[in-house]
């Protein structure tokens, strides 16, 4: 299977239908049918590390201020006890314990996956994001999950690799600010050269990488998607812009080589 990142930004792109969302239903066509999907959400934070293990998740709406109809959205995925039962025993150090009722699905997972899976009959699970832990701890998680997509699990990692809400710009098309797309490049760079300590060590050692990740949560799913990646993928970039001037909505795909 491949490895995912997808940049997924306003939660309005569940219900819209722009360029990023038709790159997305555009990625379908480039995987196999997955026996299930895991996904590292930027929203689910926990003290722990956690895999949802019940067998029907709940559609959770964590936003506010939205317009209604994008609360009445519903992805109905199931779960997979079985799997988490798996994801669960990739490592005993650290230890991933299976939530049966904190969480479900977050928008992160959902304002997605709806785009590429619309049918939902997919069996989905998140992964939480301990933050307490620093970005080697996600990365090296990320590398034991390697393992899974052998098994026929699509590994998807939901966040922004630039993301800063404290200036950010509405309105249509507003200009990026210059250190977003610097950081930006930065993060494409590195990734075509799979220079992955970079993001590990080095993101925020510039003012730019300051300002990209002013907080940890959209960043980490990154490092989540390059751990599960191999040497011998390709790497595809399915989409890159900048939107609301301070979010990188640049989304890849690492492809098997044939
Ligand atoms: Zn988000």
């Amino acid at each position: 299977m491949p490895v995912w990142f997808i940049g997924h930004g306003s939660p309005m792109n569940a219900i819209d239908d722009n360029a990023f969302t038709q790159s997305l239903k555009g990625m379908r066509a480039s995987c196999p049918s997955p026996k299930a999907i895991l996904c590292i959400s930027a929203h689910w934070m926990t003290e722990g590390s956690w895999v949802t293990a019940m067998e029907n998740p709940k559609t959770i709406h964590d936003f506010y201020g939205f317009p209604q109809k994008l609360f009445e959205v519903q992805y109905p995925a199931p779960g997979s006890p079985e799997i988490a039962d798996l994801v669960s025993k990739i490592s005993s150090d650290p230890r991933v314990h299976k939530d049966h009722e904190m969480w479900g699905l977050d928008h992160g997972t959902w304002s997605v996956l709806r785009h590429i899976f619309p049918e939902a009959e997919i069996p989905v699970l998140q992964l939480s994001l301990h933050m307490e832990k620093p970005p080697s701890y996600h990365f090296r998680l990320g590398e034991m999950l390697k393992p899974l997509r052998d098994q026929g699990i699509l590994i998807v990692g939901s966040g922004n690799i630039v993301h800063n809400l404290h200036v950010i710009k509405w309105g249509p098309n507003p200009e990026p600010y210059d250190w977003a797309i610097e950081f930006d490049q930065w993060a494409k760079e590195k990734l075509e050269e799979r220079d992955f300590n970079a993001f590990i060590t080095d993101c925020r050692q510039t003012e730019a990488g300051k300002k990209s990740i002013p907080t940890f949560e959209h960043y980490f799913p990154l490092l989540y998607a390059l751990g599960a990646s191999d040497e011998k993928d390709r790497l595809h970039f399915e989409f890159e812009e900048i939107h609301n001037a301070s979010i990188s909505m640049r989304t890849f795909s690492f492809r098997p080589a044939p």
